[in-house]
């Protein structure tokens, strides 16, 4: 039996080179699939500046920074000196009782240039468990506090904070499929999404559900937490900033804690540094990742307030109660710490204006398609909302196919590019989405 399953592994590893992607049919299950009729996927050996190549000798301009994270494109030379050098040093250190100069630097430049008042720092692995550590915060928070029953969340629909449970719990109930986790799911509360948009007059029944959710319910809700002005994988929405405002104003007035997502929207995406100076408002625990370390390893940070900080120190258990593994990697700190510098060293305001002006231009004509219902853009983000859903295996191949890597969700074909991406790279990206949408 052992023999058999070792000759059956030196077959396979025989094979690597020949078969990757019969391989990975087989043995590699990804983000949302199917394992029995998987979408096939596409082998990328390397990436530079704004392309993927693939391992069939085709270059993708990429319309998706890997999911937000890599501004400032693929094997940039900073970024890599920085993980080259930090690697000969140390890659990893356990960070109970430790300290070390990378998550010093980024600790302390993250608090300088995030909202006023977060001013702590906890370092974790990934989006979603800084969600999960921002909700735990809240909780203890409360219960230091003497306030126990506040132990539920309000959010708004169309959100989207995470595949771990807590953030499951706050994701849109009906893209976050709620049913089919009903038994396992806390119930939180759900506001509607805001309905007024990012440039358009204030109404302020918009947020009247939302009010009066918190006046009944403050005493069992610990905190509020949604995605500012950019709600992304629940629905690529922009809303007014002005929703923003008040919610933090009735946050104060009902003594709940307000959290913001800024996974998807931190590091200038939507035209600001962070969403919430859009609203000039500073959430009490704010949440970070994706960009954070312009996409080359997994990082994620928790800021607070010391109002939250010390309120969870006071309490009982005298400590916050959380400490992952591999928490404030110096490897990925050290890219993170180069990332942000990278970012804050050049006009990037402007080079956003210059991406955003780009795609509103370009991106327009797509609404006079007649399966268009929708065209908008903020900052470094392009949304195309289509009538009809797409069908991911044929649109997938067909972008492939015109040399470009766009990864579209439902009725929402959407363009979040690095900010590296130069007018004609970005001219080629939009025209060849255009001609591949023309066929829908
Ligand atoms: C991607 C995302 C998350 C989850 O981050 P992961 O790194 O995938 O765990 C949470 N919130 C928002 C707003 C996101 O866009």
């Amino acid at each position: 039996m052992i023999c058999q399953l070792d000759s059956f592994k030196i077959t396979v590893l025989n094979n690597l080179n020949s078969s990757i992607l019969e391989l990975d049919k087989q043995y590699v299950w990804h983000p949302y699939s199917s394992s029995i009729d998987p979408i096939p996927s596409y082998e990328v050996t390397s990436a530079d500046g704004v392309y993927l190549n693939l391992s069939d000798g085709r270059s993708l301009i990429d319309g998706m920074s890997s999911w937000w994270c890599a501004i400032h494109g693929y094997n940039h030379p900073e970024l890599n000196s920085a993980a080259k050098q930090q690697i000969d040093l140390m890659s990893h250190v356990m960070f109970g009782g430790i300290t070390h100069e990378p998550a010093v630097v980024l600790c302390k430049k993250l608090a300088s240039i995030s909202p006023p008042n977060l001013n702590k720092v906890f370092l974790c692995d990934s989006g979603s468990v800084s969600v999960e550590i921002a909700i735990k915060m809240a909780y203890q928070y409360w219960i230091s506090q003497g306030l126990s029953s506040k132990s539920r969340l309000l959010t708004i629909r169309s959100g989207y904070h995470g595949d771990t449970f807590a953030a499951m719990s706050v994701c849109d109930p009906v893209t976050g499929m709620h049913h089919i986790f009903k038994e396992v799911l806390t119930k939180q509360f759900f506001a509607p999404s805001p309905f007024t948009k990012f440039k358009e007059k204030w109404v302020e029944n918009d947020i009247a559900e939302f009010k009066k959710i918190l006046a009944t319910r403050s005493a069992e809700i610990a905190a509020v937490i949604l995605e500012p002005i950019v709600q992304g994988a629940g629905g690529m929405r922009f809303y007014s900033p002005q929703y923003l405002t008040r919610v933090r104003e009735l946050c104060d007035q009902f003594n709940v804690l307000l959290i913001a997502d800024e996974i998807a929207t931190g590091f200038g995406r939507t035209g600001e540094l962070f969403a919430c100076n859009w609203a000039n408002i500073s959430p009490d625990i704010m949440c970070l990742g994706k960009a954070l370390t312009g996409g080359y390893m997994t990082l994620a940070a928790t800021l607070c307030s010391a109002k939250v900080s010390s309120g969870i120190s006071a309490g009982e258990a005298g400590c916050f109660m959380h400490g992952p593994t591999f928490m404030g990697n110096p490897l990925a700190c050290a890219v993170a710490n180069a990332s942000i510098d990278l970012l804050l060293k050049n006009d990037w305001k402007a080079n956003i204006k210059r991406i955003q002006q780009q795609l509103q231009e370009r991106l327009e004509p797509f609404a006079e398609l007649s399966t268009v219902a929708e065209v908008r853009c903020l900052g470094a983000i392009g949304v195309v909302e289509m009538h009809e859903p797409v069908d991911l295996r044929w649109i997938q191949k067909e972008f492939v196919d015109a040399g470009i890597w766009i990864r579209p969700f439902g009725k929402l074909v959407y363009l979040m590019p690095p900010f590296i991406i130069t007018n004609d790279q970005l001219a080629i990206l939009i025209d060849s989405m255009h001609r591949v949408l023309s066929k829908v």
